[in-house]
């Protein structure tokens, strides 16, 4: 477990020496399963993007947080069931994992019904992983147009989960190849083990969890 001004700093230089980089790098702080008094930690120390992975673990620690801490902004980064659409579009203020077509036409209709219109990011399965979810690379062109212009969805970026065990350059590349194609800003990508790359290649979102809150 390192610091959070640490991890900031590190970040920072190495988006300042990489050629690919993005002009700007966000940090948002993975704090699935992690005890509260750690969130409240990174959140003292000035800290304000955050990242769950379940909506129900979310929904038991961020209402409350968000009272005291109001310009803190939670990332979805694990599978949305459609049924906990509503329920996610309004504890959340970015959803990275909009990953199948019920899913889109699910997160288009609560939109329109409650006005609240969140940036989305396409979640992509770069690696072809048939237990990962993800847009498969082959259908992302489609899928991508679909959203924006059928559904009038605001993506605003990628996300990917290279394979355990691959390098992850080759993914990082192929979304970032993607997110050129269609003009979208965001590029999620990087957690501990593998955020230098991610920062080399592009990234504007690294995901971290346990490199700064520690093994969970
Ligand atoms: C858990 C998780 C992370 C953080 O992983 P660490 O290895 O703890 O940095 C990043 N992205 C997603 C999608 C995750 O589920």
């Amino acid at each position: 477990m390192e610091g959070l001004k640490k991890i900031q700093s590190a970040l920072e230089s190495h988006r300042q020496q990489a050629f690919l980089a993005a002009p700007r790098l966000r940090l948002v702080a993975v704090s699935k399963q992690q005890p509260l008094q750690k969130i409240e930690a990174i959140l003292a120390q000035g800290h304000r993007y955050f990242g769950e992975n379940r909506v129900q673990e979310a929904e038991a620690r961020w209402p409350s947080l968000k009272t005291r801490y109001p310009d803190a902004r939670l990332h979805l980064i694990g599978p949305l069931q459609t049924n906990k659409a509503k329920q996610a579009l309004a504890l959340f203020d970015v959803i990275e994992t909009l990953d199948r077509l019920r899913l889109a036409q699910a997160l288009a209709e609560e939109m329109a019904r409650s006005g609240r219109r969140l940036p989305c990011y396409v979640q992509i399965n770069t690696g072809e992983e048939p237990q990962k979810s993800g847009i498969l690379p082959s259908q992302a062109d489609a899928f991508i147009r679909y959203c924006k212009e059928t559904l009038h969805l605001p993506v605003e970026g990628l996300m990917c989960i290279p394979p355990v065990g691959d390098h992850p350059a080759p993914h990082f590349a192929l979304l970032r190849q993607v997110a050129q194609r269609h003009g979208l800003p965001e590029l999620s990508m990087g957690m501990s083990a593998d955020w230098r790359t991610a920062v080399r290649m592009g990234a504007t979102e690294i995901r971290i969890g346990r490199a700064l809150f520690g093994e969970r």
